[in-house]
């Protein structure tokens, strides 16, 4: 079976505090660009599925042709292979251009089940894996924080929901999205990143996936700060700590907050 897993390539979270996210967008600041930090944990969980089950393991990202970075590091990690989805010749487009996109390359590496990150550091819609499923007309399963086990054409999975955990079981070929609770990534070996870097990623322009400029369905009519919160510290005194409690509790509750 071939499992693709999804890696977007996004700006390097520790560097935002430096540079705003329109500084980037606009092209002011060439932000340092890294793998989406959540699709680690779906990288991850192709390699660890290759170790239990015949797996054959490919990693497809759309982007512009720096994207190979991200997935030289799916590679590095133990991802089998890797192929690009070039955007860069397209405008106008959105997540359901994304998601038709990715779906296509899905269907031409004949995979049967997709993993992708929870949501991407930068445009974090989490709307993309609901796109693609849609797209392939596959079942979806969302917040997987382990695989129990893939037979019979199908996969069993758990995923977390408030206060509980969920067994669930879809038909294969289906797609599944992972939190981080699902594994701890691994840093690529120095072997892996040698690999990786003589690489041969093969590249298909979007537009021969069937997606076009202007085939968005979202336009961006704004984007700004929110309002900064106007806040106060008010420090509770008592003589005892049950004193300080109660006053907090009155507090608390004068403010509607309990
Ligand atoms: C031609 C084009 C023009 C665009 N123009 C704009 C614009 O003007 N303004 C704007 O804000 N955004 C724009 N976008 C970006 C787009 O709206 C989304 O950023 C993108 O579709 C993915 O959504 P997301 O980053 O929120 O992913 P999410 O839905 O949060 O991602 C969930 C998971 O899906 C997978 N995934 C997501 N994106 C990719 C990817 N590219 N490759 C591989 N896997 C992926 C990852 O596993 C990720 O963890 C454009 C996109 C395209 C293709």
């Amino acid at each position: 079976m071939k499992v693709a897993v999804l890696v977007k390539q996004t700006p390097d979270t520790a560097e935002l505090p430096k540079v705003s996210a329109e500084d980037v967008r606009s092209g002011k600041v060439k932000a340092t660009m890294v793998i989406n930090p959540w699709d680690e944990f779906a990288a991850e969980e192709a390699i660890l599925l290759g170790d239990r089950y015949d797996v054959d393991s490919v990693a497809i990202s759309m982007g512009s042709p720096d994207a190979v970075d991200a997935l030289k590091h799916a590679l590095a990690m133990g991802v089998g292979a890797a192929a690009l989805v070039d955007s860069s010749d397209i405008s106008g487009g959105d997540m359901w251009t994304t998601s038709s996109a990715l779906a296509a390359a899905v269907k031409a590496e004949g995979a049967e089940l997709v993993i992708t990150g929870k949501q991407s550091v930068d445009d974090n819609s989490g709307a993309v894996y609901a796109g693609v499923a849609a797209k392939l007309g596959w079942p979806l399963v969302s917040a997987v924080t382990k695989v129990v086990d893939i037979s019979n054409g199908q996969i069993t999975v758990e995923r977390m929901v408030e206060g509980a955990q969920e067994t669930i079981s879809v038909s294969l070929p289906a797609v599944i999205s992972v939190v981080k609770e699902i594994n701890e990534p691994r840093y690529p070996s120095f072997m892996g990143i040698r690999k990786a870097a003589k690489a041969n990623i093969p590249v298909t322009p979007a537009a021969n996936l069937g997606v076009a400029s202007g085939s968005g369905k979202t336009q961006w009519t704004n984007i700004r700060k929110p309002e900064e919160r106007k806040t106060k510290c008010v420090i509770i005194d008592g003589a005892t700590v049950e004193e300080k409690a109660a006053k907090l509790v009155d507090a608390l509750m004068a403010e509607k907050v309990i």
